[in-house]
This record gives structure tokens, sequence and C-alpha cells, in this order.
């Protein structure tokens, strides 16, 4: 004999729905809270980063130094709150703006909403072969309505980025910068001085909306690294 399989979520014995009645007695069907749950686990699995978010949570970033302690401050509000919606991290290789970044993106899928993780490189590449093409505007408007947009390595790609490559990652910021509500995670080892100099539509638009929400880790020649606001 089968035995009867037990239901996960006790509430909808897994349908995804339960009949509610409100204060009139009227009765309709409502979705249940497991299938919110479902949802981000499935976002959370296919964002590319699912066996970073273990090692990289908000909570696990140690702060010996100030600036450590400065960072983790402006990543977490802007995780429980992302005001102007944009997210700057700048810094080199071992600052922590990765683990930064990712614990945000993390702590807003969290939240419901839906996400996007590409790497700069990769995008890039992918965007400049369809650049004279018709589908050129289907791929960006991916990048465009999601949620949450996250771009690792912003602008690096082995040399100065070429007028080509600025030309995307305008394309690709003024859609998120016009976008209502969408919110952007940039990370990069570029300051912002050095994207406004590259163009200044992109820097400009990435300084008005990332107001609270930037950092910037500058290392001296001792290779000790320094907050900039
Ligand atoms: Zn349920």
């Amino acid at each position: 004999m089968e035995s009867p399989t037990i239901p996960i979520c006790k509430r909808c014995n897994d349908r995804g729905y339960f009949v509610y009645e409100d204060e009139d007695a009227c009765k309709f069907l409502k979705e249940c809270e497991c299938q919110l749950q479902a949802k981000i686990e499935w976002q959370m699995k296919k964002s590319g980063l699912f066996d970073e978010f273990e090692r990289c949570d908000l909570k696990k970033f140690k702060t010996t130094e100030v600036w450590q302690a400065k960072m983790k401050d402006i990543a977490e509000r802007f995780s429980k709150e992302p005001v102007n919606r944009f997210l700057f991290m700048s810094g080199q290789v071992g600052c922590g703006k990765t683990m930064l970044s990712t614990g945000v993106f993390k702590e807003l899928l969290k939240k419901g909403y839906t996400g996007k993780y590409v790497l700069w490189r990769q995008t890039l590449m992918k965007l400049k072969m369809l650049v004279n093409d018709e589908t050129y505007f289907d791929e960006l408007d991916k990048l465009r309505t999601v949620d949450v947009l996250y771009i690792d390595d912003f602008l690096k790609g082995g040399k100065e980025p070429t007028e080509a490559d600025v030309k995307v990652a305008y394309d690709i910021i003024n859609s998120r910068y016009l976008k209502h509500g969408g919110i952007t995670i940039l990370s990069t080892e570029y300051m912002l001085e050095a994207i406004t100099d590259i163009d200044e539509a992109i820097g400009s638009r990435i300084a008005e909306k990332s107001k609270g929400a930037m950092i910037q880790i500058s290392s001296d020649k001792n290779r000790n690294m320094r907050f900039k606001e």
C-alpha cells in the first residue's frame, strides 16, 4: 500500500491557494504565502549566485576598520530601503564590494523582487554583437524590466572602454535611470570621477541615483584602503 504524501504546506495542502472567508462571509480563493516563498527560492536558484549567497551575507561582513563599518552600514540601509534606487560600489579587488553587493542582492530577492545578475564583460559582448540588429532593444529590455539588476565589474573589459562599449553602457544605465522603481547595483573598480571622465552622461546619472548609497574605496601606495564619499 502506498503511503499518503504529507503536504509541505499545511495551510493549502500544497495547492498554492486556499478558500478565504472575509467578515461578510464572502468566500474567495487566496494565493497561499508558500507560493511567494517558492517564487523567492526559484528566483534565488536561477540568479546565478546561489552558491555565493551562503558566504555573502551582510551579517557576516567583518568590520575591523572604520571604512568597512561605513561600507556595511550603507549596504544594510540600501537593502532595507533603496531610496534613490542605485547602489554604487567602487573599489579594488579584495575591498569587500562583491561580498556586500551580493549580500544586498540576496536581501532584495528575499523581499520578493525579481532579480538579474550579469557580469559586465559577458553582457557587453552579447549586446555589442547585436548592436545593429533589431533584437538589440529586446535584449536591452530584459535588463531594463527586471526589478533588481546587479552588474558586476561594470566597465571592466581588459582595456579602456571603447566608444562602442560606452554606447552599450549608456543604454543600460539610461534605461535603468528611467525605469520607475527599478533598483540597480553596480560593482566596479572605477571611481565615479573616472566614469564621468569616460562619459559624463553615464557618470551624472549614477551620481544622481546613488545619492546616499555610494561606496568608494581607494587604496593608497601602502595598499591601505580609504573610504570616500
Ligand atoms: Zn501553501
